[in-house]
């Protein structure tokens, strides 16, 4: 089965198309290696950086943004997010500071992207 990729791994977003029986050798439209790299991924398992917010006591806000350090598994998502929604942080909190280290095994930690 033909399949259509778009590449996210930078603005150019080429369509890049392969052949799900023989993905390696039928991969096209791909500018750079890394596009060849993201559609194999894509195909074989998928992973996606995950942005949420948290909730902090404290601070001026009552949420806090937060991301995975690195991609997680698609299908983690949801899981990951329920277990952003538990966690309450006392202000103050630091960019980068680790509030939730290896989320669910995944060897990502949920960090903080901003000062609060
Ligand atoms: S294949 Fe390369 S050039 Fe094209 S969108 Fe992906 S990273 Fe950018």
């Amino acid at each position: 089965m033909i399949k259509n990729i778009t590449c996210i791994c930078c603005p150019k977003g080429c369509l890049i198309t392969l052949d799900t029986e023989n993905p390696e050798a039928t991969i096209k439209g791909n500018a750079c290696a890394q596009g060849f790299d993201y559609a194999l991924g894509e195909l074989l398992h998928p992973m996606r950086t995950v942005s949420s917010t948290a909730k902090i006591t404290g601070a001026i806000h009552p949420r806090i943004p937060v991301r995975t350090s690195g991609n997680i598994p698609k299908e983690m998502i949801f899981d990951v997010m329920a277990e952003i929604n538990k966690i309450s942080v006392e202000s103050p909190v630091k960019c980068g500071d680790v509030l939730i280290e290896n989320v669910l095994s995944t060897g990502v930690d949920i960090i903080a992207c901003r000062d609060m």
